[in-house]
Protein backbone atom coordinates (compact mmCIF):
# COMPACT_ATOMS: atom_id res chain seq x y z
CA UNK A 1 0.00 0.00 0.00
CA UNK A 2 1.22 3.28 -1.53
CA UNK A 3 1.43 6.34 1.60
CA UNK A 4 -1.10 7.88 -0.82
CA UNK A 5 -3.72 4.61 -0.01
CA UNK A 6 -3.18 4.90 3.73
CA UNK A 7 -6.23 5.63 6.35
CA UNK A 8 -6.03 9.19 7.42
CA UNK A 9 -4.93 10.18 10.41
CA UNK A 10 -7.72 12.87 12.03
CA UNK A 11 -6.37 15.69 13.58
CA UNK A 12 -9.62 17.17 16.13
CA UNK A 13 -8.71 21.18 16.34
CA UNK A 14 -6.84 23.48 14.17
CA UNK A 15 -5.16 25.72 16.43
CA UNK A 16 -1.48 26.04 16.46
CA UNK A 17 -0.49 22.68 16.81
CA UNK A 18 -3.17 21.40 15.04
CA UNK A 19 -2.63 22.89 11.95
CA UNK A 20 1.33 22.17 12.60
CA UNK A 21 0.67 18.84 12.99
CA UNK A 22 -1.58 18.23 9.77
CA UNK A 23 1.18 19.95 7.64
CA UNK A 24 4.06 17.55 8.91
CA UNK A 25 1.81 14.68 8.32
CA UNK A 26 0.65 15.42 4.79
CA UNK A 27 4.14 16.61 4.14
CA UNK A 28 5.17 12.58 5.15
CA UNK A 29 2.96 11.52 3.00
CA UNK A 30 0.29 10.35 4.46
CA UNK A 31 -3.75 11.49 4.64
CA UNK A 32 -4.63 14.19 7.27
CA UNK A 33 -8.31 15.00 8.35
CA UNK A 34 -8.42 18.21 10.17
CA UNK A 35 -11.72 18.88 12.14
CA UNK A 36 -12.14 22.54 13.17
CA UNK A 37 -15.32 23.31 14.52
CA UNK A 38 -15.26 26.89 14.05
CA UNK A 39 -17.21 29.00 12.50
CA UNK A 40 -20.29 26.01 13.00
CA UNK A 41 -19.36 26.76 16.80
CA UNK A 42 -16.98 29.25 18.59
CA UNK A 43 -14.77 29.64 21.65
CA UNK A 44 -14.89 32.56 24.01
CA UNK A 45 -11.74 33.52 22.67
CA UNK A 46 -11.14 32.96 18.87
CA UNK A 47 -12.94 35.95 16.83
CA UNK A 48 -12.47 34.11 12.97
CA UNK A 49 -12.64 30.78 11.35
CA UNK A 50 -9.01 30.70 10.10
CA UNK A 51 -6.49 28.34 11.00
CA UNK A 52 -3.76 28.82 13.81
CA UNK A 53 -5.84 31.88 14.97
CA UNK A 54 -3.67 33.85 17.29
CA UNK A 55 -5.83 34.63 20.28
CA UNK A 56 -4.13 37.35 22.01
CA UNK A 57 -0.81 38.64 21.25
CA UNK A 58 0.61 38.69 17.45
CA UNK A 59 3.89 37.67 19.12
CA UNK A 60 6.24 34.69 18.78
CA UNK A 61 8.41 36.24 21.36
CA UNK A 62 12.48 36.61 20.91
CA UNK A 63 14.07 35.50 17.73
CA UNK A 64 17.40 35.28 19.61
CA UNK A 65 18.54 31.57 18.61
CA UNK A 66 21.66 32.00 21.08
CA UNK A 67 20.70 33.23 24.29
CA UNK A 68 17.17 32.86 24.54
CA UNK A 69 15.53 29.89 24.46
CA UNK A 70 12.17 29.99 22.09
CA UNK A 71 14.28 31.49 19.96
CA UNK A 72 16.21 28.65 20.02
CA UNK A 73 12.72 26.46 19.75
CA UNK A 74 11.88 29.20 16.65
CA UNK A 75 15.54 27.84 15.30
CA UNK A 76 14.80 23.94 15.56
CA UNK A 77 11.19 24.23 14.20
CA UNK A 78 12.52 26.17 10.89
CA UNK A 79 15.26 23.28 10.62
CA UNK A 80 11.84 21.08 10.49
CA UNK A 81 10.47 23.05 8.08
CA UNK A 82 7.58 24.34 9.98
CA UNK A 83 4.46 25.59 8.25
CA UNK A 84 3.94 28.04 11.38
CA UNK A 85 7.02 29.33 11.34
CA UNK A 86 7.29 29.76 7.35
CA UNK A 87 4.05 31.74 7.40
CA UNK A 88 5.21 33.55 10.80
CA UNK A 89 8.59 34.83 8.81
CA UNK A 90 6.51 35.81 5.63
CA UNK A 91 4.23 37.98 7.65
CA UNK A 92 6.26 39.35 9.68
CA UNK A 93 5.67 42.53 11.58
CA UNK A 94 8.50 45.16 12.64
CA UNK A 95 9.11 44.15 16.27
CA UNK A 96 12.62 44.68 17.59
CA UNK A 97 14.48 41.14 18.70
CA UNK A 98 11.09 39.31 18.71
CA UNK A 99 8.88 37.72 15.79
CA UNK A 100 5.63 39.67 15.63
CA UNK A 101 3.45 38.71 12.63
CA UNK A 102 0.29 40.50 11.44
CA UNK A 103 -2.08 38.07 12.63
CA UNK A 104 -4.90 38.05 9.46
CA UNK A 105 -2.24 37.69 6.80
CA UNK A 106 -0.52 34.92 9.26
CA UNK A 107 -3.82 32.75 9.52
CA UNK A 108 -5.01 32.99 5.84
CA UNK A 109 -1.64 32.11 4.59
CA UNK A 110 -1.73 28.78 7.22
CA UNK A 111 -5.27 27.77 6.00
CA UNK A 112 -4.60 28.85 2.54
CA UNK A 113 -1.47 26.48 2.70
CA UNK A 114 -3.28 23.39 4.65
CA UNK A 115 -6.29 24.03 2.01
CA UNK A 116 -4.11 23.54 -0.92
CA UNK A 117 -2.32 20.73 0.10
CA UNK A 118 -3.18 17.82 -1.83
CA UNK A 119 -3.26 14.87 1.09
CA UNK A 120 -5.28 17.96 3.37
CA UNK A 121 -8.93 17.49 3.95
CA UNK A 122 -10.53 20.18 6.55
CA UNK A 123 -13.76 19.46 7.56
CA UNK A 124 -15.59 21.74 9.87
CA UNK A 125 -17.56 20.63 13.23
CA UNK A 126 -17.35 19.85 16.58
CA UNK A 127 -16.29 16.40 17.48
CA UNK A 128 -18.18 16.47 21.01
CA UNK A 129 -17.51 13.55 22.20
CA UNK A 130 -14.89 10.97 22.16
CA UNK A 131 -13.80 10.19 18.34
CA UNK A 132 -15.71 7.18 16.83
CA UNK A 133 -14.16 4.13 17.27
CA UNK A 134 -13.43 4.08 13.60
CA UNK A 135 -10.63 6.44 13.44
CA UNK A 136 -7.37 4.33 14.37
CA UNK A 137 -5.16 7.44 14.71
CA UNK A 138 -6.02 10.65 15.98
CA UNK A 139 -4.64 13.61 17.28
CA UNK A 140 -6.81 15.95 19.77
CA UNK A 141 -5.17 19.63 18.99
CA UNK A 142 -8.40 21.26 20.82
CA UNK A 143 -6.06 23.60 23.37
CA UNK A 144 -6.74 25.54 26.17
CA UNK A 145 -10.54 25.97 25.05
CA UNK A 146 -11.41 22.86 24.34
CA UNK A 147 -15.64 22.26 24.00
CA UNK A 148 -17.22 20.79 26.52
CA UNK A 149 -18.73 17.77 25.16
CA UNK A 150 -14.93 16.37 23.93
CA UNK A 151 -13.48 17.96 27.60
CA UNK A 152 -16.26 15.45 28.89
CA UNK A 153 -15.79 12.84 26.67
CA UNK A 154 -11.61 12.95 27.80
CA UNK A 155 -12.89 13.06 31.57
CA UNK A 156 -14.22 9.40 31.43
CA UNK A 157 -10.66 8.37 30.20
CA UNK A 158 -8.76 10.31 32.67
CA UNK A 159 -10.33 10.67 35.80
CA UNK A 160 -11.46 13.70 37.61
CA UNK A 161 -7.78 14.15 39.50
CA UNK A 162 -6.01 14.20 35.97
CA UNK A 163 -7.72 16.88 33.36
CA UNK A 164 -6.93 20.41 34.50
CA UNK A 165 -10.08 23.45 33.72
CA UNK A 166 -7.82 26.08 35.07
CA UNK A 167 -4.49 25.96 35.71
CA UNK A 168 -3.29 27.59 39.37
CA UNK A 169 0.26 28.70 38.48
CA UNK A 170 2.80 29.70 41.25
CA UNK A 171 5.90 31.40 40.11
CA UNK A 172 8.83 29.36 39.11
CA UNK A 173 12.49 30.15 40.17
CA UNK A 174 15.90 28.94 38.71
CA UNK A 175 17.81 27.53 40.89
CA UNK A 176 21.38 28.62 40.41
CA UNK A 177 19.71 32.64 41.17
CA UNK A 178 18.89 31.71 44.42
CA UNK A 179 20.92 33.22 47.65
CA UNK A 180 21.71 29.99 49.14
CA UNK A 181 23.82 32.28 51.92
CA UNK A 182 20.51 33.24 53.28
CA UNK A 183 17.88 30.66 52.08
CA UNK A 184 18.59 27.15 53.46
CA UNK A 185 17.30 23.49 52.31
CA UNK A 186 15.11 21.98 55.03
CA UNK A 187 11.88 19.81 54.88
CA UNK A 188 8.82 21.37 57.65
CA UNK A 189 9.78 19.06 60.65
CA UNK A 190 12.59 16.93 58.80
CA UNK A 191 9.81 15.01 57.48
CA UNK A 192 11.61 12.66 54.31
CA UNK A 193 7.73 11.54 52.97
CA UNK A 194 7.99 9.52 49.29
CA UNK A 195 11.02 10.30 47.40
CA UNK A 196 11.90 12.95 49.71
CA UNK A 197 14.80 13.40 51.86
CA UNK A 198 14.19 15.18 54.45
CA UNK A 199 15.94 18.59 53.08
CA UNK A 200 13.80 19.01 50.04
CA UNK A 201 12.27 22.49 50.27
CA UNK A 202 14.34 25.77 50.10
CA UNK A 203 13.49 28.14 53.03
CA UNK A 204 13.60 31.94 52.75
CA UNK A 205 13.36 33.29 56.10
CA UNK A 206 11.23 37.11 56.53
CA UNK A 207 11.37 38.63 59.64
CA UNK A 208 8.59 41.02 60.98
CA UNK A 209 9.03 44.31 59.18
CA UNK A 210 10.27 42.01 56.25
CA UNK A 211 6.72 40.16 56.29
CA UNK A 212 4.93 43.97 57.17
CA UNK A 213 6.32 45.02 53.54
CA UNK A 214 5.95 42.19 51.77
CA UNK A 215 1.78 42.14 53.16
CA UNK A 216 1.63 46.03 52.15
CA UNK A 217 3.43 45.54 48.95
CA UNK A 218 0.73 43.12 47.36
CA UNK A 219 -2.28 44.46 48.93
CA UNK A 220 -1.10 47.63 46.67
CA UNK A 221 -0.07 46.04 43.78
CA UNK A 222 -1.60 45.99 40.43
CA UNK A 223 -3.86 42.58 39.81
CA UNK A 224 -5.18 41.29 36.19
CA UNK A 225 -8.51 40.65 36.04
CA UNK A 226 -10.57 37.27 34.94
CA UNK A 227 -12.00 37.85 31.79
CA UNK A 228 -15.81 37.47 32.09
CA UNK A 229 -16.14 34.65 30.20
CA UNK A 230 -13.80 32.43 32.43
CA UNK A 231 -16.05 32.75 35.33
CA UNK A 232 -13.69 32.80 39.25
CA UNK A 233 -12.69 29.72 40.14
CA UNK A 234 -10.86 30.21 43.25
CA UNK A 235 -11.65 27.43 45.84
CA UNK A 236 -10.40 27.21 49.27
CA UNK A 237 -7.00 25.92 49.15
CA UNK A 238 -6.29 27.29 45.73
CA UNK A 239 -6.32 30.81 46.81
CA UNK A 240 -4.01 33.74 44.78
CA UNK A 241 -1.53 35.01 47.24
CA UNK A 242 -3.39 38.30 47.20
CA UNK A 243 -6.67 37.46 47.88
CA UNK A 244 -5.31 35.48 51.28
CA UNK A 245 -3.92 38.78 52.35
CA UNK A 246 -6.68 40.70 51.27
CA UNK A 247 -8.71 38.21 54.10
CA UNK A 248 -6.23 39.13 56.86
CA UNK A 249 -2.50 40.30 57.44
CA UNK A 250 -1.92 37.27 59.10
CA UNK A 251 -3.56 34.82 56.63
CA UNK A 252 -0.52 34.23 55.01
CA UNK A 253 1.59 33.61 57.93
CA UNK A 254 -0.74 30.74 59.07
CA UNK A 255 -1.16 29.46 55.56
CA UNK A 256 1.75 29.20 52.47
CA UNK A 257 4.23 31.59 54.52
CA UNK A 258 3.73 29.68 57.72
CA UNK A 259 7.05 29.45 59.71
CA UNK A 260 6.51 25.95 61.63
CA UNK A 261 8.92 23.32 61.77
CA UNK A 262 12.03 25.07 60.43
CA UNK A 263 15.13 25.80 61.49
CA UNK A 264 17.17 28.21 59.54
CA UNK A 265 20.52 26.90 59.45
CA UNK A 266 22.47 30.50 59.09
CA UNK A 267 20.97 32.01 62.05
CA UNK A 268 19.38 28.80 64.05
CA UNK A 269 18.80 31.00 67.35
CA UNK A 270 16.51 33.50 65.42
CA UNK A 271 13.06 32.27 65.12
CA UNK A 272 11.77 33.60 61.23
CA UNK A 273 8.48 35.33 61.81
CA UNK A 274 7.24 34.35 58.08
CA UNK A 275 8.60 31.75 55.66
CA UNK A 276 8.45 30.92 51.92
CA UNK A 277 9.12 27.57 50.57
CA UNK A 278 10.05 26.64 46.91
CA UNK A 279 9.83 22.82 46.26
CA UNK A 280 11.83 21.40 43.79
CA UNK A 281 10.05 21.61 40.35
CA UNK A 282 11.72 19.20 37.16
CA UNK A 283 13.73 16.33 37.76
CA UNK A 284 16.73 18.40 37.20
CA UNK A 285 16.69 20.04 40.27
CA UNK A 286 17.24 23.20 38.46
CA UNK A 287 13.78 24.88 38.98
CA UNK A 288 11.79 25.48 41.92
CA UNK A 289 8.44 26.93 42.69
CA UNK A 290 7.24 29.36 45.14
CA UNK A 291 4.54 26.85 46.94
CA UNK A 292 1.25 28.29 47.06
CA UNK A 293 1.82 31.07 45.58
CA UNK A 294 -0.33 31.45 42.92
CA UNK A 295 -1.14 34.44 41.91
CA UNK A 296 -3.03 37.19 39.48
CA UNK A 297 -0.74 39.94 39.90
CA UNK A 298 0.61 41.37 37.09
CA UNK A 299 3.89 40.17 35.99
CA UNK A 300 5.96 43.18 36.40
CA UNK A 301 4.64 43.48 39.74
CA UNK A 302 5.33 39.89 40.22
CA UNK A 303 9.17 40.28 39.71
CA UNK A 304 9.36 43.68 42.05
CA UNK A 305 7.58 42.09 44.72
CA UNK A 306 8.95 38.42 44.98
CA UNK A 307 12.26 40.43 45.03
CA UNK A 308 11.25 41.72 48.38
CA UNK A 309 11.54 38.15 49.68
CA UNK A 310 14.94 37.72 51.65
CA UNK A 311 17.08 35.37 49.32
CA UNK A 312 15.28 35.43 46.37
CA UNK A 313 16.83 39.26 45.69
CA UNK A 314 18.18 38.32 42.59
CA UNK A 315 15.95 35.64 41.41
CA UNK A 316 15.08 35.10 38.10
CA UNK A 317 11.90 33.85 36.72
CA UNK A 318 11.53 30.76 34.78
CA UNK A 319 7.88 31.69 34.72
CA UNK A 320 5.77 34.02 36.69
CA UNK A 321 2.14 33.06 38.42
CA UNK A 322 -1.25 33.28 36.99
CA UNK A 323 -4.28 31.86 36.69
CA UNK A 324 -6.45 30.70 33.40
CA UNK A 325 -9.00 29.17 31.98
CA UNK A 326 -7.38 25.97 30.47
CA UNK A 327 -7.80 22.60 29.73
CA UNK A 328 -4.65 20.51 30.38
CA UNK A 329 -3.70 17.14 31.11
CA UNK A 330 -1.89 15.91 33.86
CA UNK A 331 0.53 14.71 30.93
CA UNK A 332 3.24 13.00 33.31
CA UNK A 333 0.75 10.26 34.12
CA UNK A 334 -1.55 10.06 31.27
CA UNK A 335 0.89 10.30 28.33
CA UNK A 336 3.03 7.83 27.14
CA UNK A 337 6.74 9.31 25.85
CA UNK A 338 5.12 9.78 22.43
CA UNK A 339 2.59 11.60 23.60
CA UNK A 340 -0.19 8.85 22.90
CA UNK A 341 -2.86 8.37 26.09
CA UNK A 342 -2.29 5.15 27.73
CA UNK A 343 -5.64 4.48 28.83
CA UNK A 344 -6.13 4.49 24.49
CA UNK A 345 -2.84 4.81 22.66
CA UNK A 346 -5.01 6.05 19.41
CA UNK A 347 -5.17 9.07 20.92
CA UNK A 348 -2.29 11.44 20.97
CA UNK A 349 -2.20 14.40 22.19
CA UNK A 350 -0.55 17.89 20.97
CA UNK A 351 -0.64 21.63 21.71
CA UNK A 352 -1.23 23.44 24.81
CA UNK A 353 -3.66 20.61 25.94
CA UNK A 354 -0.51 18.88 26.73
CA UNK A 355 0.98 21.16 29.39
CA UNK A 356 2.85 23.51 27.03
CA UNK A 357 2.18 26.89 27.11
CA UNK A 358 2.51 29.62 24.40
CA UNK A 359 1.72 29.61 20.33
CA UNK A 360 5.50 28.77 19.56
CA UNK A 361 5.57 26.06 21.95
CA UNK A 362 2.14 24.47 21.42
CA UNK A 363 2.76 24.69 17.38
CA UNK A 364 6.17 22.60 18.50
CA UNK A 365 4.67 19.98 19.90
CA UNK A 366 2.35 19.60 16.85
CA UNK A 367 5.11 19.49 15.04
CA UNK A 368 6.56 16.70 16.88
CA UNK A 369 3.08 14.99 17.19
CA UNK A 370 2.40 14.68 13.57
CA UNK A 371 5.72 13.48 13.17
CA UNK A 372 5.00 10.62 15.42
CA UNK A 373 1.90 9.83 13.93
CA UNK A 374 3.04 9.58 10.45
CA UNK A 375 6.18 7.76 11.28
CA UNK A 376 3.49 4.87 12.60
CA UNK A 377 1.35 5.50 10.12
CA UNK A 378 4.11 4.08 7.76
CA UNK A 379 5.67 1.61 10.07
CA UNK A 380 8.96 4.07 10.32
CA UNK A 381 10.83 4.34 13.81
CA UNK A 382 11.19 7.65 14.77
CA UNK A 383 13.02 8.18 17.71
CA UNK A 384 12.57 11.33 19.93
CA UNK A 385 14.70 14.11 20.13
CA UNK A 386 16.98 14.29 22.93
CA UNK A 387 16.74 16.54 25.81
CA UNK A 388 19.50 18.74 24.65
CA UNK A 389 17.51 20.04 22.02
CA UNK A 390 14.60 22.65 22.96
CA UNK A 391 12.54 20.65 21.76
CA UNK A 392 13.11 17.89 23.61
CA UNK A 393 13.98 19.52 26.78
CA UNK A 394 9.96 20.52 26.34
CA UNK A 395 9.02 17.08 25.37
CA UNK A 396 10.47 15.95 28.03
CA UNK A 397 8.74 18.59 30.59
CA UNK A 398 5.44 17.55 29.44
CA UNK A 399 5.91 13.74 29.70
CA UNK A 400 8.41 12.70 32.46
CA UNK A 401 10.92 15.63 33.68
CA UNK A 402 8.70 16.82 35.89
CA UNK A 403 8.82 15.74 39.67
CA UNK A 404 4.92 14.62 40.42
CA UNK A 405 5.34 14.76 43.93
CA UNK A 406 7.76 14.72 46.75
CA UNK A 407 4.80 15.49 49.53
CA UNK A 408 1.27 15.18 49.97
CA UNK A 409 1.09 18.75 49.12
CA UNK A 410 -0.56 18.97 45.61
CA UNK A 411 0.17 18.14 42.05
CA UNK A 412 2.48 21.06 40.81
CA UNK A 413 2.48 19.77 36.94
CA UNK A 414 1.47 23.67 35.34
CA UNK A 415 1.63 24.74 31.67
CA UNK A 416 4.98 25.53 31.49
CA UNK A 417 6.64 27.84 28.59
CA UNK A 418 10.11 26.67 26.94
CA UNK A 419 13.03 28.29 28.95
CA UNK A 420 16.75 27.00 29.90
CA UNK A 421 15.83 25.85 33.13
CA UNK A 422 14.19 22.62 31.23
CA UNK A 423 17.76 22.07 29.49
CA UNK A 424 20.18 19.35 30.90
CA UNK A 425 23.19 21.22 32.36
CA UNK A 426 26.28 21.79 30.31
CA UNK A 427 29.92 21.12 31.25
CA UNK A 428 32.97 23.08 30.29
CA UNK A 429 31.30 26.58 29.63
CA UNK A 430 33.98 29.00 28.83
CA UNK A 431 34.74 30.93 32.82
CA UNK A 432 37.10 34.09 31.33
CA UNK A 433 36.48 36.14 28.85
CA UNK A 434 38.63 37.01 25.50
CA UNK A 435 40.33 39.87 27.97
CA UNK A 436 41.29 36.73 30.36
CA UNK A 437 39.06 38.14 32.89
CA UNK A 438 36.78 35.78 34.84
CA UNK A 439 33.04 35.81 33.82
CA UNK A 440 30.62 36.93 36.66
CA UNK A 441 27.01 38.02 36.88
CA UNK A 442 25.16 38.70 32.91
CA UNK A 443 28.09 37.45 31.16
CA UNK A 444 28.33 34.15 32.90
CA UNK A 445 24.64 33.29 32.74
CA UNK A 446 25.14 34.57 28.72
CA UNK A 447 28.31 32.46 28.61
CA UNK A 448 25.72 29.57 29.37
CA UNK A 449 22.95 30.27 27.19
CA UNK A 450 25.01 30.40 24.36
CA UNK A 451 26.78 26.87 25.04
CA UNK A 452 23.01 25.32 25.80
CA UNK A 453 21.90 26.84 22.15
CA UNK A 454 25.10 25.64 20.38
CA UNK A 455 24.78 22.53 21.60
CA UNK A 456 20.84 21.96 21.01
CA UNK A 457 21.61 23.13 17.32
CA UNK A 458 24.62 20.38 16.93
CA UNK A 459 22.09 17.90 18.24
CA UNK A 460 19.17 18.65 16.46
CA UNK A 461 20.87 18.64 13.45
CA UNK A 462 22.29 15.46 14.05
CA UNK A 463 18.69 14.26 14.67
CA UNK A 464 17.06 16.02 12.07
CA UNK A 465 19.44 14.13 9.41
CA UNK A 466 18.37 10.96 11.04
CA UNK A 467 14.70 11.57 10.50
CA UNK A 468 15.44 12.62 6.93
CA UNK A 469 17.52 9.49 6.21
C1 LIG B 1 -7.42 33.96 26.12
C2 LIG B 1 -6.07 33.38 25.79
C3 LIG B 1 -5.01 34.22 25.46
C4 LIG B 1 -3.75 33.69 25.14
N1 LIG B 1 -2.76 34.54 24.78
C5 LIG B 1 -1.56 34.05 24.40
C6 LIG B 1 -0.54 34.94 23.95
O1 LIG B 1 -0.73 36.14 23.91
N2 LIG B 1 0.65 34.42 23.57
C7 LIG B 1 0.88 33.08 23.60
O2 LIG B 1 1.99 32.66 23.21
N3 LIG B 1 -0.07 32.20 24.02
C8 LIG B 1 -1.29 32.66 24.43
N4 LIG B 1 -2.26 31.81 24.86
C9 LIG B 1 -1.92 30.41 25.10
C10 LIG B 1 -1.86 29.42 23.94
O3 LIG B 1 -0.58 29.30 23.50
C11 LIG B 1 -2.76 29.61 22.80
O4 LIG B 1 -4.05 29.41 23.31
C12 LIG B 1 -2.52 28.67 21.61
O5 LIG B 1 -3.40 29.05 20.61
C13 LIG B 1 -2.64 27.19 21.91
O6 LIG B 1 -2.52 26.45 20.72
P1 LIG B 1 -3.36 25.12 20.50
O7 LIG B 1 -3.17 24.69 19.10
O8 LIG B 1 -3.05 24.15 21.57
O9 LIG B 1 -4.89 25.57 20.72
P2 LIG B 1 -5.75 26.60 19.82
O10 LIG B 1 -4.89 27.46 19.01
O11 LIG B 1 -6.73 27.21 20.76
O12 LIG B 1 -6.51 25.62 18.83
C14 LIG B 1 -7.48 24.72 19.26
C15 LIG B 1 -8.55 24.61 18.18
O13 LIG B 1 -9.43 23.54 18.51
C16 LIG B 1 -10.75 23.94 18.18
N5 LIG B 1 -11.64 23.07 18.98
C17 LIG B 1 -11.81 23.06 20.34
N6 LIG B 1 -12.63 22.05 20.69
C18 LIG B 1 -12.99 21.40 19.53
C19 LIG B 1 -13.82 20.28 19.24
N7 LIG B 1 -14.43 19.58 20.21
N8 LIG B 1 -13.97 19.88 17.95
C20 LIG B 1 -13.33 20.56 16.93
N9 LIG B 1 -12.54 21.64 17.16
C21 LIG B 1 -12.36 22.04 18.45
C22 LIG B 1 -10.79 25.42 18.50
O14 LIG B 1 -11.80 26.07 17.79
C23 LIG B 1 -9.39 25.86 18.07
O15 LIG B 1 -9.36 26.30 16.73
C24 LIG B 1 -3.54 32.29 25.19
C25 LIG B 1 -4.60 31.44 25.54
C26 LIG B 1 -5.84 31.97 25.83
C27 LIG B 1 -6.97 31.04 26.19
Amino acid sequence: MTAQNKKPVHIIGGGLAGSEAAWQIAQAGVPVVIHEMRPVRGTDAHKTEGLAELVCSNSFRSDDAESNAVGQLHWEMRRLGSLIMAKGDAHQVPAGGALAVDRDGFSQAVTAALEAHPRVTIERGEIAGLPPAEWDKVIIATGPLTSSGLAQGLLSLTGETSLAFFDAIAPIVHFDSIDMDTAWFQSRYDKAGPGGTGADYINCPLDRDQYEAFIDALLAAEKTEFKEWEGTPYFDGCLPIEVMAERGRETLRWGPMKPVGLTNKHNPTVKAYAVVQLRQDNALGTLFNMTGFQTKLKYGEQSRIFRLIPGLQNAEFARLGGIHRNTYLNSPKLLDETLRLKADPRLRFAGQITGCEGYVESAAIGLLTGRLAAAERLGHDLPLPPPTTALGALVNHITGGHIVTIDEGPRSFQPMNINFGLFPPIEGVATTGPDGKRLKGPAKSQARKQALTARAKRVMEEWAGGAEE
